[in-house]
């Protein structure tokens, strides 16, 4: 387990700090570090309580899912993972959330245009509604395999939560904050009845210019 030890201590560490910012409960949600050298990534194991995980109890499995180390069963997500990092060259960090505003524009169905200048430097040019599959299934995996190819770094699951990327776990679960503020804003707009005004388009395409780049070098690195 050594090999992997800053990896799975990564994971238990940013569990910790996502649930006491809110994004996860319990044992809801699951997050993944890619490990480049070894072609795998750790990701934190299925039903198990946040506040109570050590390193070990993260699973570290190869891009075909076998384990290289694993006290405990996997999340159920493991195959949407590892299907993403394989889609994904620059995605090197994977955070699944159940949190609240995103979750509730996942139920009406409600993409976030390009709302503010930060949101699209770091989430994209809008966050998708990706269609609704049941959780650990390869209908889930296919659909977010699929939808991920846009190159956004934060998506909507339908009835279900928010999906964030990173080149690196610290910017994933920045992303989980500013997709947080902006599912906020957007639901508030949407109460007040008014029409959510956007950013300019040459503005929305510079700053998304800006995340490719990023993105253009962690997938080189890869
Ligand atoms: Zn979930």
């Amino acid at each position: 387990m050594d090999k992997f030890e800053t990896y799975c201590q990564l994971i238990v560490n940013t569990s910790k700090d996502l649930t006491a910012k809110g994004f996860l409960s319990a044992t809801g949600g699951n997050l993944s570090v890619r490990i480049p050298t070894d072609r795998a990534f750790a990701i934190t194991p299925s039903n198990y309580d946040y506040l109570k995980m050590i390193p070990s109890d993260i699973c570290v499995l190869d891009m075909d899912l076998v384990s290289l180390a694993c006290s405990r069963q996997p999340s159920v997500e493991s195959a949407m993972h590892a299907a993403i990092y394989k889609v994904r060259p620059d995605v090197n960090a994977i955070i699944h959330t159940h949190q609240v505003y995103p979750s509730t524009l996942a139920l009406i169905g409600k993409p976030i245009p390009a709302l503010f200048d930060e949101q699209v430097r770091f989430l994209g040019r809008s966050v998708d509604i990706i269609p609704y599959a049941p959780s650990g299934t390869g209908m889930l995996m296919n659909t977010v395999t699929r939808k991920v190819k846009n190159h956004n770094n934060a998506y909507i699951m339908a009835n279900h939560g928010a999906l964030l990327f990173g080149g690196d776990m610290e910017r994933a679960v920045h992303n989980a904050s500013v997709l947080e503020k902006c599912a906020l804003a957007y639901l508030l707009t949407l109460c007040s009845a008014q029409k959510a005004s956007q950013i300019p388009l040459v503005v929305r395409e510079i700053a998304f210019s800006k995340l490719r780049k990023d993105q253009k070098k962690h997938a080189q690195a890869n």
